[in-house]
């Protein structure tokens, strides 16, 4: 079949709710995929933040192949090690205790404002405008844009949202009620929006002082994308529950909730659950992307890489009036322009770089951290091309 045909059959048979590129994917390898064409990309998207090993990375494809031999899947009412021995894995590079499995990021925070509720006794979640935590009824409540919710009311109650960035309204926003404030420490979908200084520190220091704990959702700049393994540790927090997915299994679905021993302890047996989440072959998978993180130092990469990137970008940018800012942190880039920048991205593909439109106005790009120096500099100078045509 050709992409037309594909596209065709897609259109017929599958629910209409992404805004695709023309373009059908076939295979990948590092940050460089393939259409069905033979046509190759620089992959700067990395399917939304998830490929950071890059694409079909061999020690990742080898360990599913091994683990699916032996058990894929069992059921969460038996033991299995790989699950054990990721969990401890989990702690170990991140600042807490205790994991729940989940498949996904809207799971992983669905169950951290679960888990809030029932350690605090309390209902109110405090997010922010503009946020992104997903998909289900309660995730995209969470959620800080209007259209994403509107056509699915009723909601659940007990969410509220003030401007991110803005701590004062986070204050007046507390109440006796309130169990958690849940936030991206860089909005990712949003828009690349890196919160002013001091700011993340004065949200987890409010939290202490009001004893309400801080959700802080790092399901996209998880796993190295911003130049340490989680952007809790470029901001100097500590929350009380992390949730993480997209990078977390090397693209393979996985999801967790990641949280403290004292807030972990409120889920008893019976109060939580998922017949997928954590499975012998997803923990697999996981540990295997984590470990090539760890062995091949990508997030080292993800900030020097990225370091070099943005400035790139920068003196490109400089040269015309639609980019408004470039802005991010490690391999975590946006580029916002004075206006729709879909034309950008269509162009770029045909010029064979994949890159994503987010927020309408910005141009976000998340390449795996294995991406080279060198095809780092072919984005740039491609992008400097796009942007020359289109102003
Ligand atoms: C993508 C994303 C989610 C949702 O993850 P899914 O796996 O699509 O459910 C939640 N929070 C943030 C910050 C995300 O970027």
């Amino acid at each position: 079949m050709n992409t037309q045909e594909i596209m065709d059959l897609d259109k017929k048979f599958v629910m209409q709710t992404y805004g695709r590129q023309p373009i059908v994917l076939s295979h990948g390898k590092g940050a460089e995929v393939w259409d069905i064409d033979g046509k190759s990309y620089l992959d700067c998207f990395a399917g939304v933040a998830v490929n950071n090993v890059g694409h079909s990375h061999p020690k990742v494809a080898l360990a599913i192949c091994h683990q699916a031999q032996r058990m894929i899947h069992c059921s969460n009412v038996y033991y299995n090690l790989e699950q054990a021995e990721l969990a401890k894995l989990l702690t170990q590079i991140s600042s807490h205790d205790r994991v729940f499995f989940a498949n996904s990021g809207a799971e992983a925070n669905e169950g951290a404002i679960k888990l809030a509720r029932k350690y605090s006794g309390k209902g109110e979640i405090i997010a922010t405008h503009n946020s992104f935590h997903g998909r289900t009824l309660a995730t995209v409540t969470a959620t800080g844009t209007d259209k994403y919710k509107e056509p699915f009311k009723p909601l659940p109650s007990g969410f509220k949202h003030v401007p991110f960035g803005d701590i004062s309204a986070m204050v007046e926003a507390i109440t006796e009620k309130t169990a958690a404030i849940i936030l991206e420490p860089i909005q990712g979908e949003g828009g690349v929006i890196v919160p002013p200084e001091g700011y993340l520190g004065d949200v987890q220091n409010l939290c202490r002082q009001k004893d309400i704990l801080l959700i802080l959702d790092e399901v996209q700049t998880g796993f190295g994308r911003t130049g340490e393994m989680f952007a809790s540790t470029s901001f100097k927090i500590q929350p009380d529950i992390t949730t993480v997915a997209k990078a977390m299994g090397g693209g393979y679905p996985m999801g967790a909730i990641l949280a403290n021993e004292k807030v972990a302890d409120a889920f008893e047996p019976g109060d939580h659950g998922s017949t997928f989440g954590g499975n012998p072959l997803g923990c697999t998978a996981s540990k295997a992307a984590i470990e090539v993180i760890l062995d091949e130092k990508l997030t080292y990469q993800s900030k020097v890489l990225g370091e070099y990137f943005k400035k790139s970008l920068e003196e490109v940018a400089s040269k015309y009036d639609i980019v408004k800012e470039v802005r991010g942190m490690g391999l975590m880039i946006g580029l916002e322009l004075t206006k729709s920048c879909t034309e950008v991205v269509s162009e770029a593909r045909k010029q064979g770089i994949l890159i994503n439109c987010t927020a309408g106005t910005v141009i976000r790009l998340l390449p795996p951290l294995v991406i080279k120096k060198e095809q780092l500099d072919i984005v740039v100078h491609v992008m400097d091309e796009v942007l020359a045509k289109i102003s």
